[in-house]
């Protein structure tokens, strides 16, 4: 009888075994803002930025019934990439919902007006209630069956290649660079992360000068199967150096109706070699009909008052991976290579 109960119990139990072995990420709608939300196999979370503060709380109340919705009781680690106000700026509001531990960041901020001081100061009161671990380039995320491996932080990037990248990178030639970016974004904290086969990268706000001395003249990151869009789809960022040298399969980019989502940025990812699919937080205004993707790829398609859907992508450790809108349930599945 015991026996009997064990296999039952056992065999219950089963489908959550299988969907714990994936790693999970949540593209939550915060309307431009970032807040990417990664559930890793061992359970553990990470959830890069945190959208925009004030709309009472609407970006936080959005990251907390996700995070609810994948099981989660708490925020392991909180990334902020940068200190701007789309991405650090809900950090208190998050903190007062729900549990946040260890907050992970570059340091001091670089901005000195008014509303970066507040913002800045702000964050470090929410900060003192957990732990906090400064990163710099190279270093590792104690993340447990992930490598987290942080490949630009507080300006510099890494020095090294990584393992896997390739040597040489034919689309360094005729970079053109821009003017040097002072401001937080090129201060961003970017991330390589590796699941078994699998192999994302999100660079946060990082700007053009600096994706260029990434990937430049030898690529220091290795091909990606998902590029998560630096700076919303900026024209700031994205230089075909960056994405062309990535060679990633898909791409998803967290834009909103009127920020981000430039058509040279979203041109750029739809010429790069191999791009099987771009998916979208936001229909793109700016966009229009020539620089949006398919309409079942994209999370929200009005301008105001959307439902607030998200993107999710499930990674399996063979590398194989699938992306589903949750405004319409499409899914699609991108097998293992
Ligand atoms: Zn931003
Ligand atoms: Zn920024």
């Amino acid at each position: 009888m015991i026996a009997k109960l064990a296999a039952f119990v056992l065999f219950a139990a089963l489908p959550f075994v299988a969907a714990a072995k994936d790693l999970t990420v949540y593209f939550i709608d915060v309307e431009g803002g970032q807040a990417t939300l990664f559930v890793t196999p061992a359970g553990e979370s990470l959830l890069i930025d945190t959208g925009w503060p004030g709309f009472n709380g609407r970006d936080a109340d959005r990251i907390v019934a996700t995070a609810k919705a994948a099981g989660l009781k708490q925020i392991d680690y909180l990334l902020v990439s940068h200190y701007h106000i789309d991405h650090a700026g809900g950090v208190a509001q998050l903190a007062e919902r729900f549990p946040v531990r260890t907050f992970v960041d570059h340091g001091e901020s670089v901005e000195h007006d008014d509303a970066a001081k507040k913002l800045y100061a702000d964050y470090l009161a929410a900060r003192a209630k957990g732990k906090h671990l400064e990163v710099k380039a190279g270093d590792k995320l104690p993340l447990k069956g992930l490598n987290w491996t942080v490949v630009s932080a507080a300006g510099n990037v890494l020095t090294k290649a990584m393992a896997g990248a390739a040597k040489t990178n034919p689309f360094c030639a005729g970079f053109q660079a821009k003017a040097v970016d002072e401001s937080e974004n090129a201060r961003s904290i970017g991330s390589y992360i590796v699941f078994g086969k699998f192999r994302a990268v999100d660079l946060g706000d990082l700007t053009w000068n600096k994706e260029h001395e990434l990937m430049c003249p030898e690529p220091k990151l290795p091909p990606v199967s998902v590029y998560i869009v630096t700076h919303h789809g900026s024209d700031q960022s994205s230089a075909k150096p960056m994405v062309h040298g990535l060679q990633p399969r898909v791409a998803i980019m967290d834009n909103g109706a009127k920020k981000g989502g430039s058509p040279e940025a979203w041109n750029t990812i739809h010429d790069s070699q191999g791009l099987e699919d771009i998916w979208q937080v936001h229909f793109s205004v700016e966009g229009g009909q020539k620089a949006n993707t398919g309409e079942k790829m994209i999370a929200n398609m009005t301008e105001a008052g959307d439902a607030a859907h998200s993107l999710k992508l499930v990674a399996h450790e063979d590398g194989s991976f699938d992306v589903t809108n949750a405004r319409n349930g499409f899914t699609k599945h991108y097998a293992a290579k």
